[in-house]
């Protein structure tokens, strides 16, 4: 995990790691039988009906190269569900870029915007790639921090970060690793100060339907004048469970946009075709797939949330996305990874070490993130194997 023994390796691949939720799939893989609650994707399909799109999607053209920034359909249908949703006005022939995966919507936008030196404002604990976003784009992250365990944030705190440096604000809500959604009050704190010195937003949404107990998801580009400095940033992974499709987007104002799709471009170049074309079907879904999706992954999250603190593990349940960030200072380990891999030995369960989602491990040496986006009988097998945590080893 440290650097890679070789000079000709460039100093920027140098200054970060492999990623770790990546890493414990891959250890979890080397261990037959384990039950991997690490890596943020489904152990389910996407519904029938959009595997036959794609199916349908490669025999019509789906093979080939898509203009740049996203077939058209997509883009279209895109901007409509912005609307209906979110309340985004958008152009698609303007506003969207479509990328592979928010992920490359995230770096793109970095690209896009940052100069060397420029800073940063990210929330922390945070989703691990931010770190490689900035590293990468020459950013100086600046962190503020969600205190566990309801992951409120210090308005004075936010207020001292902002500087005449700063050059973009990244949030993620609902929140990736904590859960968090951020309220409405919370966002216009965040819009004012963004207004005031002139500073971009570019807002991961990708969890936007997993919003539990009455909870909405409110999005920034929404709240005073912040739709001309924000970028939205959405994919299909996560609510169609086809994080391996690739498929993501960002809505910018008109000159961003066209800075993320020449970043895109030569990146690249467009995302897979026949999944473009399968999220035009996706997309259209009546509003009843959405509501059956948050009751299901409701669900799912007091499943989990009760068998983690039957067995001693604290937490609360999650206002929304499919992580619980969990404390496990009950139990004597030394740190996040010996208790990680005591799960992976002992219960037969993969986790993401919460020491990777902090600027300093020392802060996330006590937790854990466990996922909840898996069939109902893997959360009930899941169940079971933690009840092997406080049984004596035999
Ligand atoms: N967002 C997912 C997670 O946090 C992972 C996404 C990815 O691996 N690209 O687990």
């Amino acid at each position: 995990m440290g650097k890679i023994d070789d000079p000709r390796v460039s100093e920027r691949v140098q200054a970060f790691p492999e990623s770790v939720i990546r890493e414990m799939t891959r250890i979890a893989a080397l261990h037959p039988g384990t039950v991997n609650l690490a890596q943020g994707f489904p152990d389910f399909d996407p519904p029938p009906e959009l595997i036959e799109a794609v199916k349908r999607a490669v025999h019509q053209g789906g093979s080939q190269y898509s203009i740049t920034w996203g077939d058209p359909t997509l883009r279209a249908a895109i901007s409509r569900k912005a609307k209906e949703f979110n309340g985004i006005e958008s152009d698609p022939e303007k506003n969207l870029v479509v990328t592979c995966g928010a992920t490359e919507a995230m770096m793109a936008s970095m690209l896009s915007l940052i100069n060397p030196g420029d800073e940063a404002i990210i929330f922390e604990p945070f989703y691990e790639n931010y770190g490689p976003d900035a590293r990468v784009s020459g950013a100086r992250p600046r962190h503020v921090r969600l205190e566990w365990p309801d992951w409120r944030f210090d308005p004075e705190t936010v207020k001292g970060a902002f500087n005449p440096k700063t050059k973009v604000l990244i949030l993620n809500t609902p929140n990736n690793p904590t859960g968090k959604v951020f309220t409405r009050d919370e966002l216009k704190l965040l819009a004012d100060l963004c207004t005031d010195h002139d500073v971009v937003a570019i807002t991961d949404e990708i969890y936007e339907h997993m919003v539990y107990d009455g909870g909405r998801h409110v999005s920034l580009a929404t709240v005073g004048s912040m739709a001309e400095r924000t970028v939205t940033i959405n994919g299909l992974s996560k609510t169609y469970a086809a994080t391996g499709w690739r498929v993501g987007w960002a809505i910018a104002p008109p000159t961003l946009a066209a800075a993320i799709r020449r970043a895109h471009d030569f990146l690249t170049v467009c995302a897979p075709t026949a999944f473009q074309l399968a999220g035009v079907v996706a997309l259209a879904l009546p509003p009843a797939y959405y509501d059956e999706l948050q009751r299901t992954y409701q669900a799912k999250r007091d499943r989990l949330v009760k068998a983690l603190q039957a067995a001693g593990i604290d937490c609360r349940p999650p206002g929304g996305t499919y992580y619980v960030m969990t404390d496990f200072s009950a139990f004597p380990f030394k740190d996040d990874w010996e208790f990680a891999m005591h799960l992976i030995d002992r219960c037969g369960i993969a986790t993401v070490p919460g020491s990777s989602f902090y600027s300093d491990p020392r802060s996330g040496r006590r937790k854990v993130r466990f996922v909840f986006c898996k069939r109902e009988s893997t959360l009930d097998e899941t169940a079971r194997r933690l009840e092997k945590l406080r049984s004596p080893a035999t």
